[in-house]
């Protein structure tokens, strides 16, 4: 048996980078994967090659910044699963890219409303369904910005601060509720979205080599122990997979 069979969880960010390799992973341990993304076409390409080697996965276009968008979809996923395990919060955007100075208000604004407003949105949409069903696990992916301010990064930064005092929020309301929750960074990742920072040239992160990028399925085994009961006494914290305990601890070598 395989650590996550009968379980279904819902991936937002899934159509590609680590959201991608996270719903790959998952569903090789056995869950049923639900991937989404605002292109349902590139989640649903993710979803068929799942299904093609053996695994069980849907997807269905979803922008996490509307929230009605969200809760519609966690009400299906619901009547057709039954109920979702665990929600991993993982859709986000870098831009803007600017000096707080020369930053357009709105693009800030729309940040935010991605990367902290619609991770609310899907928290809100699972609790009361986890709570009603005695228990569930979120892992929302954070980044080390949430606590290192980054030249032209101002809006990622407060986004993924304000997540990891979501991620603290949530334990503080539910930890008698069954609720499992964590944050996690995944250090610099050798995804899309590394080529948008390296594309900038903005601070020290957009000069760091893509070969010294970490791969994304390093920060998808990380997700998988998350959402294993082996993790129940992390709850409440956030993690980086720079830090060497928990690199140990989830089966992976030194960085
Ligand atoms: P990525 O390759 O750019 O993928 C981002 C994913 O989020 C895509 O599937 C994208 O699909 C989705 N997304 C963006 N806006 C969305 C919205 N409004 N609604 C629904 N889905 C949305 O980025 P990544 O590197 O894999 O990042 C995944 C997560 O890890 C993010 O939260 C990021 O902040 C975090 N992280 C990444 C790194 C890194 O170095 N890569 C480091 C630390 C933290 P659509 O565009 O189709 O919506």
């Amino acid at each position: 048996m395989s650590k996550l069979d009968g379980k279904t969880i819902l991936v937002t960010g899934a159509s590609r980078g680590i959201g991608a390799a996270a719903a790959e992973a998952l569903a090789r341990e056995g869950a049923r994967v639900v991937l989404t993304a605002r292109d349902g076409k590139l989640a649903g390409e993710v979803a068929q090659a799942i299904t093609r080697s053996g695994g069980r996965a849907t997807a269905q276009a979803c922008d996490v910044s509307d929230y009605a968008a969200i809760e519609a979809l966690v009400a299906d996923t619901e009547r057709q699963f039954g109920r979702i395990d665990a929600l991993i919060n993982n859709a986000g955007v870098i831009e803007p890219i600017a000096r707080i100075a020369d930053s357009d208000p709105a693009a800030w604004a729309r940040n935010i409303q991605i990367n902290l407003v619609g991770a609310y949105h899907a928290i809100r949409a699972v609790l009361p369904r986890m709570t009603a069903a005695g228990g569930g696990r979120i892992v929302n992916v954070s980044s080390g910005a949430a606590i290192r301010p980054l030249e032209g990064w101002s809006a990622y930064c407060s986004g993924k601060a304000g997540l990891h005092m979501l991620t603290r929020a949530i334990a503080l309301e539910t930890a008698e509720q069954g609720i499992r929750v964590f944050g996690f960074q995944p250090g610099t990742t050798d995804t899309d979205m590394q080529v948008q920072i390296r594309a900038s040239r903005m601070n020290p992160i957009s000069q760091i080599p893509r070969g010294d990028l970490i791969p994304v399925a390093h920060p998808a085994q990380a997700i998988v122990y998350l959402c294993t009961q082996a993790a129940d006494d992390l709850s409440g914290q956030e993690f980086s997979l720079r830090d060497e305990a928990f690199r140990a601890r989830i089966g992976l070598g030194g960085v």
